[in-house]
């Protein structure tokens, strides 16, 4: 493995920096590839929602030494933000992703506009390794290729992080997976929104006065809704509909409540009741969608023969990890979740609704192709509940092993805050739009205490969490 190369990191979003960090501190070599053209490009584009964990779970370790550690002639001074306070999307770029990517011992390190489109295999004399090539494979490089506005460019490394995330491929609407029929047409003459609309701040314009359909039944799902509620309130020509794949169940709906171990979780369910209750928010049921047709609205027909005429679609359905870029990788991927194997049946929704995860690092995370992973929200594939202090824990261990340090690499801990149960999502399963059983029986019963790897998660800023998202 050659030391002259650096390792590429694949997005500049908070574990894609953190990796960055990590690496640093090593003495390694890194370059950060980013698509956007600024540091956390997919946080931004949902900047006006506020987390459900606190910054204390949102600041890696060595992110945060970096940003204490003064530079001769640099005199930016971090502040770091209260521990205890819930950032929104835009909060977490402006007050911890900026500064951290500003800083000069990262910022040199970091291309921005760089999409990459492929990974392959390449020997020190440049000759090419295709998937199919064994024979020296473990000792080459990797070729990186990327996209900017000027061209395309192959770069090459000794180690590769994929941390490019899933916000940039939302799941379809259509039923099975599948796209419906007419979706990317629909999709091409706007009629369907981003998957988080700002209803009540950039995107007034569009949504007020016009029907809605809102398609999932997740965290973002309630975000949107709530929005729109809010928006109806002032505009009443705005019509919500919330389309669920199922039949509506409370629990599954809203959560506990004022009885959610989860307050910010809670107060969330019990405003989009309030909406439904008050007939401004109108469900619809076994929305099972079969086909769009766009025109100067859109028609939604559904499988069992009903038709929606619409303005918008908001696709609240959850987010798939783009695998394409990977494919001349040798790659061990779960068949269900599309996470690395041995992750995938620790986070499959089916049966880890609550999102508990054991600690894990670098060996979880390992591929058939050695120095070559999937990390961050990516690594948990179409699960719903992953959270930044999870992927943290995963690069701090994978520049440990590539850095040579085998045994820091192998002592993983994970603590996570108790409000990363059931983290994305309302009353079970994220933004998944299927119901599952496993989703409903665990989350109609307060979730416990959670002791993963050698700490156990607590409850934080309770009180807080609520005024805040009262406030909200
Ligand atoms: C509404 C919402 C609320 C959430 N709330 C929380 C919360 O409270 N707590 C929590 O821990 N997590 C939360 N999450 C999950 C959160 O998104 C992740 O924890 C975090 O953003 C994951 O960071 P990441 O670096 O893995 O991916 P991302 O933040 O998605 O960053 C990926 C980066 O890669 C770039 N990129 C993508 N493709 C390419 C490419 N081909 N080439 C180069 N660059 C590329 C993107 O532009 C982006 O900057 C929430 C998510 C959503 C959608």
């Amino acid at each position: 493995m050659s030391d002259t190369h650096p390792v590429i990191i694949i997005g500049a979003g908070p574990v894609g920096l953190a990796a960055a960090a990590h690496l640093l501190e090593r003495g390694q070599e890194v370059r950060v590839l980013e698509a956007g053209a600024g540091v956390g490009a997919a946080v931004q584009s949902w900047g006006h929602i506020k987390l459900f964990s606190t910054w204390q779970y949102n600041i890696d370790a060595a992110a945060r030494r970096l940003l204490e550690t003064q530079v001769p002639g640099y005199s930016a001074q971090w502040q770091a933000p209260r521990a205890t306070r819930l950032p929104t999307g835009a909060e977490l770029v402006s007050e911890y992703l900026a500064p951290l990517a500003a800083h000069p011992a990262l910022s040199t390190h970091i291309s921005y506009g760089h999409r990459v489109t492929g990974i392959s295999r390449v020997q020190p004399d440049g000759s090419g390794v295709d998937k199919t090539r064994s024979v020296g494979r473990d000792e080459s490089l990797f070729l990186v290729r990327t996209e900017t506005e000027s061209g395309v460019t192959d770069l090459v490394a000794r180690a590769v992080i994929d941390a490019s995330g899933t916000w940039g491929q939302p799941n379809p609407v259509g039923r099975s997976g599948l796209p419906a029929l007419g979706e990317a047409t629909a999709r091409e003459l706007g009629r369907i929104t981003s998957p988080l609309p700002d209803p009540l701040g950039s995107d007034t314009v569009a949504f007020a006065g016009k029907t809605v359909l809102v398609l999932g039944a997740g965290h973002s799902a309630a975000n949107t809704l709530i929005s729109l509620g809010r928006l109806r309130q002032r505009d009443p020509d705005t019509t919500v509909l919330w389309g669920l794949r199922a039949k509506a169940n409370p629990v599954r709906l809203y959560g506990g409540g004022n009885a959610d171990e989860l307050p910010a979780r809670g107060q969330l369910g019990i405003s989009l009741r309030r909406f439904v209750e008050n007939g401004d928010i109108t469900i619809v049921e076994d929305a099972s969608v079969v086909s769009l047709t766009a025109g100067e609205q859109v028609t939604v027909s559904l499988a069992d023969g009903r038709h929606l005429a619409v303005d918008l679609v908001v696709p609240a359905t959850g987010f798939r990890p783009d695998l394409s870029l990977l494919s001349e990788l040798r790659l061990d991927i779960d068949e269900i979740v599309e996470a690395p194997r041995e992750l995938g049946p620790l986070i499959d929704p089916q049966f880890h609704s609550c999102g508990t995860v054991t600690a894990h690092g670098e060996r979880v995370l390992s591929h058939p192709e050695p120095n070559f992973y999937i990390v961050g929200m990516k690594s948990y594939g179409r699960a719903p509940t992953f959270l930044m202090a999870t992927g943290y824990e995963q690069v701090r261990s994978i520049a440990a092993f590539l850095a040579g340090d085998r045994a820091a690499a192998d002592q993983v801990e994970l603590e996570l805050p108790e409000t990363g149960v059931c983290s994305t999502d309302l009353g079970g399963s994220c933004d998944l739009p299927v119901v599952t059983e496993a989703a409903e029986s665990c989350c109609a019963a307060p979730p416990a205490p959670i002791t993963i790897g050698f700490a156990t998660g607590t409850l934080h800023g309770h009180a807080e969490l609520v005024a805040e998202e009262q406030q909200n």
